[in-house]
């Protein structure tokens, strides 16, 4: 089994973050903690686990974080106990090449994507379930940094990995390859607009447009058609392409955007000391999806009383944010994480079903946003290119071929 690892090794991580104000070549140098493994295939390690082969697998912003070690040791999630080795990769489709002898719902040959880590009730086999996922909040499980038997399992940046069969979902044969890797960002762009539903007439932003930001706005528009959705992107070609995912407004993100928020909603704007605006009414929701300080005070200040931003961009770092519009207009701060199960038309369904859905249909068109693909052995070019927008102009960035070897065999 090939697969890229990131070893949770501190000095490893602590001397590449300094190598790195040096030269970025230290986030791939020998003494770095992300490493390209050649492992003998692990066994499946229960009854009701499979193999998979890998097809194609896209990176994610998540995926970036991890490898440029772009965290904080004092924040939240970082206080939770880790596992000593990362497999990069999820947003892959493969398909099933062993299944053990409880698995009734996969065979060989059949065509997944990962539905996401292994570490929910459901995922571990347990008879009950936490309340999270008693109410169908996988993501969210009570029990996700409980201990578990640590197997080498692999990832999508690899040619196979293991996993429980409950952690994948079939791929309709209508859904290409290309489309299907992006179940797992489409399913959360669709669990962020479930945060807060647009109602008809209600104007929107979505700050910031990479692959969530622009299934997020198809996402909009397809469950609010009577909606006004704004969008702000950092480079002109990003504008174009967000106008054809179904944006009525974008502006860039070096613009006035107090003036741009005032001229689209109507809303007052208002010039205090040094530079300090405020607006008083302004846009209903605001989907700030790329979550650094500026971004969320802004998307605090440029919505209405009583508005709503949701914080869909993840940032591992303490922020300096102004959260006096949170009391001062009562504007409701909700965050927004990975997939989750939403009604739909009377129907409870899983994101990641909804995404698949709306693959096929062709309410989400995602051929745009493939911009780049690279074979698994220039994953250093691969993940310099998906940070690289300005001059690579990339949006999603994949790696295929990734069997190729062992496909032959
Ligand atoms: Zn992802
Ligand atoms: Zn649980």
């Amino acid at each position: 089994m090939q697969t890229l690892v990131i070893d949770m090794d501190i000095p490893r991580i602590v001397l590449t973050q300094l190598l790195s104000r040096i030269s970025p070549a230290a986030f791939f140098a020998r003494s770095s903690p992300l490493r390209l493994l050649t492992l003998p295939d692990p066994p499946l390690p229960r009854p009701d686990w499979v193999r998979v082969r890998n097809r194609l697998c896209g990176i994610c912003g998540s995926d970036l974080h991890q490898i440029f070690l772009d965290a904080s040791l004092d924040v939240a999630p970082v206080a939770l106990p880790s596992h000593r080795r990362i497999y990069l990769g999820h947003e892959m489709v493969g398909e099933v090449i062993e299944a053990g002898p409880a698995v009734t719902q996969f065979k060989p040959g059949d065509r997944v994507v990962r539905w996401g880590r292994a570490d929910d009730c459901a995922a571990r086999g347990l008879p009950d379930r936490c309340p999270a996922c008693a109410r169908g909040h996988r993501v969210l499980c009570e029990r996700a940094s409980e201990p578990r038997e640590h197997h080498p399992i692999g990832g999508g940046f690899g040619d196979t990995f293991i996993t429980p069969a409950s952690t994948l979902v079939p791929v309709p044969p209508a859904v290409r390859d290309e489309q299907a890797i992006f179940t797992e960002p489409a399913a959360v762009a669709i669990h962020a607009a479930w945060r807060c539903l647009p109602q008809a007439g209600q104007q929107m932003l979505v700050l910031g447009v990479g692959t969530i930001g622009f299934l997020l706005i198809q996402v909009l528009r397809a469950v609010q058609p009577a909606s006004v959705i704004s969008a702000v992107a950092e480079f002109p070609w990003q504008a174009d392409l967000a106008r054809a995912c179904g944006a009525d407004h974008v502006f860039l993100a070096q613009a006035d955007g107090y003036a741009e928020t005032a001229a689209r909603t109507g809303a007052r704007l208002y010039h205090g000391r040094a530079g300090n605006r405020m607006l008083l009414g302004g846009f209903d929701i605001i989907f700030d999806v790329v979550g650094i300080p500026a971004t969320l005070t802004n998307a605090l200040r440029w919505t209405r009383a009583r508005g709503t931003v949701v914080l869909v961009g993840v940032n591992l770092h303490r922020m300096n944010v102004d959260l006096t519009p949170v009391w001062y207009q009562e504007v409701n701060l909700l965050g927004a994480v990975g997939h989750d199960i939403v009604s739909w038309q009377g129907e409870e369904i899983s994101t990641f079903d909804l995404a698949l859905r709306w693959l096929q249909s062709g309410d989400l068109r995602t051929d745009p946003l493939l911009t780049h693909r690279f074979p698994l052995s220039a994953y250093r070019q691969a993940f310099a290119t998906a940070l690289d927008k300005r001059q690579a102009r990339s949006i999603k960035v994949a790696f295929e071929g990734l069997a190729a070897s062992t496909a032959e065999a």
